[in-house]
């Protein structure tokens, strides 16, 4: 793990490149939200992180994020974004650990999360595969307005979230720019605000936040290289 100071001086870092990209993109100052992806750090990364100003984590595995959950218990206002698969099995558990499961791709497990949370629904996101890469989760582009409507009564949909085929920063901005299509012609149709996209990671955030992310998910770039 990279020293506390490391982590202090890297989270600014981030901070500031993402308010240039937001003023180069013509975007509110602060219309972005951080989320730190801290699979594989120790809980004392996230400590540090938390007592330099960040309040969003991201894990991608439930078990993970229920112990980081009670070794952070004492730090208040920290919002939990589950950002891996997520199995159905594992829906209930997840439905009392995470804030905000970024990943529902099926129908199935929207409605394992509400027998879990069926009021208030527990606020989701809609993860896309818009490569349609078959070793990815995610719904394709074409099947995300039928699985809005099968699951909306289900969760409290707050939009979309994706992670580009491999490539260069430059090319995952037109996947950005599908999202973000994607995210307006579901909204129209379906009546829903949906006004989250979840997009954007280390190599590729600024482009991201050109192309109109209001979330987005950061590892390496604040906690150094993943070890495991
Ligand atoms: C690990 C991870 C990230 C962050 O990736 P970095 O390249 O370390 O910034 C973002 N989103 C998801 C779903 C991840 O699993």
């Amino acid at each position: 793990m990279l020293t506390k100071q490391e982590i202090a001086a890297r989270l600014q870092s981030v901070r500031e490149r993402i308010a240039a990209s937001e003023r180069r993109s013509g975007r509110a100052p602060g219309s972005v939200r951080l989320v730190l992806a801290s699979k594989t750090q120790p809980a004392e990364a996230l400590r540090a992180a938390y007592l330099a100003g960040a309040r969003d984590f991201g894990e991608n595995y439930v078990q993970e994020a229920v112990h980081k959950r009670a070794e952070l218990g004492d730090l208040p206002g920290v919002t939990w974004h589950l950002i891996g698969h997520l199995q159905t099995n594992k829906a209930a558990l997840a439905a009392r650990t995470f804030d905000l499961i970024q990943t529902v791709d099926s129908e199935r497990l929207a409605n394992a999360l509400a027998k879990a949370r069926p009021s208030p629904p527990i606020p989701a996101l809609i993860e896309v595969n818009l490569g349609a890469e078959t070793t990815k989760a995610g719904v394709r582009a074409d099947e995300v307005e039928r699985l809005v409507e099968a699951v909306r009564a289900e969760v409290e949909l707050r939009g979309l979230m994706t992670i580009p085929p491999p490539g260069r920063a430059d090319e995952a901005r037109r996947y950005f720019i599908q999202l973000r299509e994607l995210r307006g012609r579901v909204a129209a149709a379906s009546g829903l605000a949906l006004s989250e996209l979840s997009m954007g990671m280390t190599d590729d955030f600024e482009v991201a936040v050109e192309e109109g992310a209001t979330m987005v998910r950061i590892g390496r770039a604040v906690f150094g290289e993943r070890v495991k």
